[in-house]
C-alpha cells in the first residue's frame, strides 16, 4: 500500500488539533492507503504541545515536530517536508479551514498521474473575509505581473506533492520561503481543483496584516527582479526630464526673477527625496535576501 505523510503546521491550535486528528483518521479509515500525520509545532505558546504529546502517546500514526521557537508557516512546512519518506505528501493548515474530506479527491488525481494537485480557495463571500479576499487578489495579480509564474488567484497551501517533487523541495536551501510559488516553479504536472474553504472554528488566524505584507513582499521579491528594473527606470525617466529643467532655470536666471523658484525647488527636493527612498528600499529588499541567503543559518531549529 501506498504511504502518504500529512503534513500540518501548527502554531497555537489547542482546540483544532483533536478535531483535525479525528477528521483525517476519519477519511483515511474508508481510503486503501497507510498514512502518517505529522505536525509541526512552530513554537506555540499555548497547550498546542502538550496535546501533541498526548495525541503520540496514543497513536503511533502520529508523529511530531516541535521548534525551539516560532519561524513561520513556510518553514514549518519545510521541515514537514524534510523528514518526508512517504510516496506523496498532503500539507494542509491546522486550523480546519482546509477540509479534509478534499484528500480522496487529491490522491484521485495523484493516481491520475499528476505530480502536484494543489488547490484554489473559491471566494465565498461569507468564509473569505472582504479584506483578505481583496488583497488576496490584488496579490495574485502583481505577483503574475511581475514574476515569470502563473499563479491563480486564492491559491493556498493546501495540496498534494508526489514524492518525486519532494525531494527536489528537500533539497532546496532557499530563505524566505515562498511555498506556492516554488511549487508551480518546479514544473511537472500540475492540477488545481477549487474548494470551499471552511470558516474558523476556533483560534484567530496568525496573518495579520503586516504578517501578510511582508509575506507578499517576500513572494514577489523571491519570485521577480522586475522591481529592481522599475528604479533603474524610473531614474532614466527622471534625469531625462531633470535635463528638461535646465533651460527653464538658466531663463529664469537671466531674466531675473530666480527667487521665485523656491517652491518649485522644494517640490522637486521632496519629490525626488521620496523617490530616492523608495529605490533605495526596493535595493535593500534584495540586499537584505542576499544577507540571509549568505549566512545559510538554518530554516528552522527542532526541540522535540
Ligand atoms: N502557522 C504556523 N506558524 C505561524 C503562523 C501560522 O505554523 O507563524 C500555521 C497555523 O497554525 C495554521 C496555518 O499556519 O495551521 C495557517 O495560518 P492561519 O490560519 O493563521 O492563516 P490564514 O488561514 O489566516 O491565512
Ligand atoms: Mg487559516
Amino acid at each position: 500500500m501506498k504511504q502518504v505523510d500529512i503534513i500540518v503546521p501548527i502554531y497555537n491550535e489547542e482546540e483544532n488539533i483533536l478535531t483535525l486528528y479525528q477528521e483525517v483518521k476519519e477519511v483515511f479509515s474508508v481510503l486503501d492507503y497507510n498514512y502518517q500525520l505529522t505536525f509541526i509545532d512552530d513554537g506555540s505558546t499555548d497547550q498546542s504541545l502538550p496535546v501533541l504529546r498526548h495525541l503520540k502517546a496514543q497513536d503511533p500514526l502520529i508523529h511530531y515536530i516541535s521548534f525551539s521557537r516560532n519561524f513561520g508557516h513556510q518553514n514549518a512546512l519545510k521541515a514537514g517536508m524534510d523528514q518526508s519518506t512517504g510516496d506523496c505528501v498532503i500539507t494542509l493548515d491546522g486550523d480546519l479551514q482546509h477540509p479534509p474530506e478534499l484528500i480522496p479527491t487529491l490522491l484521485k488525481y495523484w493516481e491520475e498521474g499528476y505530480d502536484v494537485v494543489y488547490t484554489l480557495r473559491s471566494e465565498n463571500e461569507k468564509e473569505v473575509g472582504f479584506f483578505k479576499r481583496i488583497s488576496s487578489r490584488l496579490f495574485y495579480r502583481l505577483l503574475n505581473r511581475l514574476a515569470d509564474l502563473e499563479m491563480e488567484k486564492g491559491s493556498a497551501d493546501f495540496r498534494l506533492i508526489n514524492k518525486k517533487v519532494v525531494r527536489i523541495l528537500q533539497g532546496l536551501e532557499e530563505h524566505e520561503l515562498f511555498f506556492r510559488g516554488l511549487v508551480k516553479w518546479v514544473g511537472f504536472r500540475q492540477v488545481g481543483i477549487s474548494y470551499e474553504p471552511r470558516l474558523r472554528t476556533s483560534g484567530q488566524s496568525k496573518y495579520t496584516f503586516l504578517k501578510m505584507m511582508r509575506f507578499a513582499i517576500q513572494g514577489i521579491t523571491s519570485f521577480s527582479t522586475k522591481p529592481l528594473y522599475l528604479a533603474a527606470y524610473l531614474g532614466i525617466i527622471f534625469s531625462l526630464f531633470s535635463v528638461l529643467y535646465v533651460p527653464y532655470a538658466l531663463i529664469s536666471y537671466f531674466f531675473g526673477h530666480a527667487i521665485s523658484g523656491w517652491t518649485s525647488v522644494i517640490m522637486i527636493m521632496t519629490f525626488f527625496g521620496g523617490l530616492q527612498l523608495c529605490i533605495l528600499g526596493i535595493i535593500g529588499l534584495y540586499l537584505g535576501k542576499v544577507f540571509t541567503q549568505a549566512k545559510n543559518r538554518p530554516l528552522y531549529i527542532i526541540k522535540e
